[in-house]
């Protein structure tokens, strides 16, 4: 047994591939700021696309993750997963991209390939989907490192085309907040007709905004922030409710099919419940570190649910690009240097970003 895993072992490392050097931010420790680092990527294999990082967004997932909030966290993390880049080199087998090509990278790197779910296009639910940060490199034996980074290596079924016409810096967050938002607007059909609410004017929010408005559904933003309702209109909302007043609150009650829940920390989420109509649905994406308690009874009285989501599978995420492309929808984005991260951390902490941080990578190279 023990010789066995040393031979194992043994051929792990033969088969380890050769590794070239990366600029990184990482952060050594939960309490600890993200730094200046160097990391190592694996040199591209036969399927791999190497990519010159321009641009990464600020997701709320990321800022979770470095500060251990979801207790999964190994260090030193790299968080990163709204990824633009150019592409560098590809492997002999690679036959969808090709040096130059402007492309994306999510919040996935790699699954299984043949597990229900991946062969659903569904690979965000795969048991071993690699996440691009907080999972382990099937090729290294690492914990995968995201892209606040130079430089990313990925297999090429796992890179999405970016449409030309985008801004490839606005474009970036729809590798995650994009996608998040889509998909469960699509999965419950949001169209016409349909009443839409949205919790939470961040990322997220603001791309639930621009989606259900786009797919032309009544759209009605609930925020925390007074200072933001001029900018929810702007952005799609055909309303905006300031959810500390009840008074506001209580004129929606029983009226949605449908609420996107967005809030990256615990508040009530029961409250929503009940504003939704007979049979209709709140989706959660936002994933604060605490449980939500819920209420039996505004469930109970007309057959309400609650639901998650989680990103989207592959095909999905491209439709979604090609969908931005043809309606010229991208971020509202505020542009950092790699070195202001730590401060944006703060600001996404105050509900303070309008309404994605994006990092130029070029101050980092
Ligand atoms: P964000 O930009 O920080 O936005 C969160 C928004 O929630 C804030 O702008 C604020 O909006 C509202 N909010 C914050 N604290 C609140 C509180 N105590 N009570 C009520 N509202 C509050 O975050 P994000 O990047 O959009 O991410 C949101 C959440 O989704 C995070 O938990 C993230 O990890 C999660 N996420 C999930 C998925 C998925 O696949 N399910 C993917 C990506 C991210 P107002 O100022 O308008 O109130
Ligand atoms: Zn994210
Ligand atoms: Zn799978």
């Amino acid at each position: 047994m023990r010789i066995a895993r040393i031979v194992d072992r043994t051929a792990f490392i033969m088969s380890k591939p050769v590794c070239y050097s990366a600029k990184a931010f990482a952060t050594p420790g939960a309490t600890a700021p993200l730094a200046a680092t160097t990391i190592e990527r694996r040199q591209p294999t036969a399927t791999d696309v190497q990519i010159e990082i321009l641009y990464c967004g600020v997701c709320h997932s990321d800022l979770h993750f470095a500060r251990n909030e979801w207790h999964f966290t190994q260090y030193p993390a790299v968080p990163g997963h709204e990824i633009v880049g150019r592409v560098t080199a590809v492997g002999g087998g690679v036959t969808k991209f090709k040096v130059g090509d402007t492309v994306g990278i999510g919040c996935l790197v790699d699954s299984c390939r043949t597990c229900p779910e991946c062969r659903s296009g569904l690979e965000q639910f795969c048991p071993q989907m690699t996440m691009t940060y907080g999972s382990v490199d099937k090729h290294l034996g690492t914990p995968t490192l995201g892209g606040y980074s130079t430089s990313i290596v990925v297999t090429e079924e796992f890179v999405l085309r970016l449409p030309a016409n985008l801004n490839p810096a606005a474009a970036a967050p729809l590798l995650c907040a994009g996608i998040t938002t889509y998909s469960p607007l699509r999965r419950w059909k949001i169209g016409p007709g349909h009443k839409v609410g949205v919790v939470g004017l961040g990322g997220l929010g603001h791309m639930a905004v621009k989606f259900a408005k786009a797919f032309g559904a009544h759209v009605v933003l609930f925020t925390t922030s007074p200072g933001k309702i001029a900018d929810g209109k702007r952005l799609g909302a055909d309303e905006v409710v300031v959810s500390t007043q009840p008074a506001q609150m209580g004129a929606h009650a029983g009226s949605f099919d449908f609420i996107l829940d967005a809030v990256s920390a615990p508040h009530d989420i029961n409250a929503y419940v009940s504003l939704l109509k007979r049979d209709g649905t709140v989706v959660l994406v936002g994933a604060p570190e605490q449980p939500l308690p819920v209420a039996a009874f505004p469930l109970l009285m007309g057959r309400r649910a609650i639901s998650g989501s989680l990103i989207g599978g592959l095909p999905e995420t491209q439709e979604m690009l090609d969908f931005c492309g043809r309606h010229n929808l991208t971020s509202d984005i505020e542009l950092i240097r790699m070195d202001q991260i730590n401060s944006a951390y703060e600001r996404m902490l105050k509900s303070d970003v309008k309404y994605r941080f994006v990092i130029d990578m070029a101050s980092l190279r």
